[in-house]
């Protein structure tokens, strides 16, 4: 592809699919677009899933602009809260996502399981290919870093002792859901 939109209004979302693909995918696509710079177009998330709402926000971005899309959705699934946040991970924090899932786990010392789930829409003339990917972890006992966002302060993947706002972006950005997602997607792409 010579330009690809990607389909967020989020600056850390859009830096980490230019890592991604400058990494991963180097022949995906020439140019990429940071949607609200290229025109205004609000997209209800009114799927049911991760994957309904990525396609949904594609597709828009695909009919408004005619240029391949690529959108995400993602959450955070907290075991101990029975997969909430999910789907409404930015809904329901209301812009401070550290502090309100600290609250929400204050009387929760035994099970801190949590995993990131994200599905990528890719919408071209021809096709629309859907992908998944998590990154499982836990949630720590307080906010660490100044990396990334979101729920990144109180991320700590498995197998490493840091959160994902204290780790390298570029360790963030090779072990995240959306990079899972993104290498699921370039396979498919690939066939
Ligand atoms: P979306 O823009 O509808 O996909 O909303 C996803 C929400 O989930 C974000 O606003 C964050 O609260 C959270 N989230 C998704 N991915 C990440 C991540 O990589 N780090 C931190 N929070 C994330």
């Amino acid at each position: 592809m010579k330009k690809l939109i990607i389909a967020t209004a989020n600056r850390g979302k859009f830096r980490e699919f230019e890592y991604l693909i400058s990494k991963f995918g180097k022949n995906f696509a020439d140019e990429l677009i940071f949607a609200p710079e290229t025109a205004k177009l609000i997209v209800e998330e009114t799927g049911k899933t991760y994957s309904e709402n990525a396609a949904l926000k594609a597709r828009a971005w695909f009919e408004k602009s005619g240029l391949p899309c690529l959108a995400d959705d993602s959450g955070l699934e907290v075991e101990a809260l029975g997969g909430a946040p999910g789907l409404f991970s930015a809904r329901l924090a209301k812009g401070n996502e550290a502090a309100w899932l600290l609250n929400e786990l204050k009387n929760e010392n035994e099970n801190r399981k949590a995993r990131f789930a994200a599905s990528l829409a890719l919408c071209t003339p021809e096709k629309i290919l859907i992908s998944e990917g998590f990154c499982s972890g836990k949630i720590t006992d307080a906010a660490r870093g100044s990396n990334g966002f979101g729920y990144d302060p109180v991320f700590m993947p498995d197998g490493f002792t840091k959160t994902f706002a204290e780790l390298e972006p570029e360790i963030k950005n090779s072990i995240s859901h959306r990079a899972n997602a993104f290498l699921n997607l370039l396979k498919n792409f690939a066939d």
